[in-house]
């Protein structure tokens, strides 16, 4: 690697502030059960806390995105009762920020262009060597990977706990602006919590490696990084989450109670009187409980 700096690193925990959470879903198909689960388990955080709840839109994949499901999104949410604080950030609106970043890394020698291909990659054992950091003459095109100095490979879990990654992971010069011109979603996300003052970011335990690039971003942007909780993810059979590429049922718009009480149950918290959304929602977060979410990686659905 380009930079031999290792550095460990726990969350810092910043009691101060307000409390602000998040719910950032892709407009890649319609609320699933998964999503519900994400959804529902970081408003009831939020919530239960006195804080802020906000939206984020993550649509900066056009090739994955499905027309109409950013909004068909939104409708789920208001049709099962939630309430988001402040406007719904997008973040095809935010590419210009993205950009300034990037030319800030690469100017001070913290990014760099790779033009390696996949099979390049898959050759030097699936993870990148940092050869296009070595150049003598460095690309001024194709992918940007970020210099990883903090190599960040642990980090406390508010949920899960001590979370350590595999050493190669946590060392690799990752992608922050991919060939195809696209924003990676590392960067994006970072510079839009951060942008967001998001104090604690909670969502499924298949991000919950990423964290570690996540907080190595943040030491190279000068940035404070939040706080994290990793929810169980709902899986149709080990190691398969319900996502949208595999199809997952969408969640019922027009009964939302079943579905509520089993993203409840789901998350080890007492069920709810199936009146209506809104009142459900409150008796949920005024019983919310952290310890009682099981605190497993995933969570093998039965139905
Ligand atoms: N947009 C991601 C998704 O829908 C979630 C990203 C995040 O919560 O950091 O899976």
């Amino acid at each position: 690697m380009s930079n031999p700096m290792m550095a460990t690193l726990t969350t810092a925990i910043s009691p101060q502030g307000p409390y602000v959470g998040r719910f950032a879903p892709s407009p890649s198909g319609a609320l699933h059960f998964g999503s519900l689960v994400a959804a529902l388990g970081s408003y009831l955080r939020a919530r239960s806390l006195g804080g802020k709840w906000l939206i984020r839109i993550e649509d900066i994949d056009p090739p994955r995105e499905v027309k109409g499901a950013a909004d068909d999104i939104l409708c789920t949410l208001e049709a099962y009762g939630f309430e988001w604080d402040d406007s719904v950030l997008y973040q095809s609106a935010r590419t210009d920020a993205y950009q300034a970043k990037l030319d800030e890394l690469l100017a001070e020698d913290n990014a760099y262009f790779c033009q390696c291909s996949r099979k390049q990659i898959q050759a030097m054992g699936g993870i990148y060597d940092g050869r296009c950091h070595q150049l003598a003459t460095p690309h001024q095109s194709g992918a940007i990977r970020l210099v990883n100095r903090a190599q960040v490979a642990e980090f406390s879990d508010n949920l899960m706990g001590k979370v350590v990654v595999d050493h190669d992971f946590a060392t690799e010069d990752f992608i922050i602006k991919r060939s195809d011109g696209l924003y990676a979603y590392q960067l994006a996300v970072v510079l839009d919590d951060a942008h967001q003052g998001i104090s604690e970011v909670v969502r499924g335990c298949d991000l919950i490696e990423a964290s570690c690039r996540q907080l190595s971003l943040y030491q190279s942007l000068g940035l404070t990084a939040p706080q994290w909780l990793h929810l169980p993810l709902a899986c149709l059979t080990p190691g398969f989450k319900l996502s949208k590429q595999n199809h997952a049922q969408a969640i019922d718009k027009q009964h939302p109670q079943a579905s509520l009480n089993a993203a409840l149950s789901f998350l080890g918290q007492s069920p709810v009187e199936p009146t209506n959304v809104a009142q459900m929602l409150a008796q949920a977060v005024a019983q919310f409980q952290l310890s009682a979410i099981p605190k497993q990686r995933e969570i093998i659905l039965t139905t």
